[in-house]
């Protein structure tokens, strides 16, 4: 068995492990290999180990990599977009993690509509309320879910959120479980397209068994299964 092999079996005992701790079946937390600065031989003993969720940064890199990849992965854009980018995110991939102003919600939207898709979508709350990242302050998320209500391609699955970079996973807990209870805010007042079932993307290689503790649905690895990045 190959390295990534090896990490991919333990990072899938460590879901189980701690989706059962939050009372969840496995199955219930999405693991989101993120892929980003990776080769395509990487990817590849991934896909080979049975990993098929895939996530990237960087919209010209995934340009480069994805049409040289199986049709039957799934990605996901976890990077910042930007709505001259939108078309090209609509056409590359299944879900676009960062949405994080109407702007953006409108262009991915219109670019959905011209491709004839519907296009599932969480949006970005900056959970730390950190100036050096993206996402939409948690108290401004609800008049933001309100104004995407007026798209029409849009399947806003739930939220995604990054807490403030720490070494110490427990640092992170507080932040996973303000997004928790701001999803749980949120679904009672029906801004999801689906209310029974919201996603979290929440969690990455440091610090998503925490994640998981507190209700992440999908964790997004990446050093953890591949490696370093270069
Ligand atoms: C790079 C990245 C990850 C994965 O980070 P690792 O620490 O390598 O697991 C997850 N989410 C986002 C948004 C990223 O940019």
């Amino acid at each position: 068995m190959t390295t990534i092999c090896n990490n991919l079996k333990k990072i899938q005992e460590n879901i189980t492990i701690a989706a059962e701790r939050s009372g969840r079946p496995a199955g219930a937390v999405q693991l989101i290999a993120v892929s980003k600065r990776m080769d395509s031989g990487k990817i590849h003993q991934a896909i080979a180990c049975g990993q098929y969720i895939f996530g990237e940064n960087y919209l010209q890199e995934a340009q480069q990599k994805l049409p040289i990849l199986d049709d039957n992965l799934r990605w996901h854009f976890i990077g910042h977009l930007q709505s001259n980018k939108a078309r090209l995110a609509v056409k590359l991939f299944d879900v676009i993690e960062t949405v994080d102003r109407i702007k953006i919600a409108r262009a991915i939207d219109q670019h959905a509509a011209a491709l004839n898709r519907d296009l599932r979508i969480l949006v970005q709350v900056n959970i730390g309320r950190e100036k050096q990242k993206h996402g939409v302050l948690p108290e401004d998320t609800e008049e933001l879910l309100e104004s995407i209500r007026q798209t029409t391609r849009l399947t806003v699955s739930g939220l995604m959120g990054m807490p403030p970079w720490s070494k110490d996973p427990e640092t992170s807990r507080k932040y996973f479980r303000e997004l928790k209870e701001l999803s749980v805010l949120l679904s009672k007042q029906e801004l999801f397209s689906d209310n029974n079932n919201v996603e979290l993307s929440m969690g990455m290689s440091s610090d998503y068994v925490v994640a998981i503790e507190e209700g992440a649905t999908m964790v997004r690895v990446g050093t953890a299964l591949f490696g370093r990045r270069e």
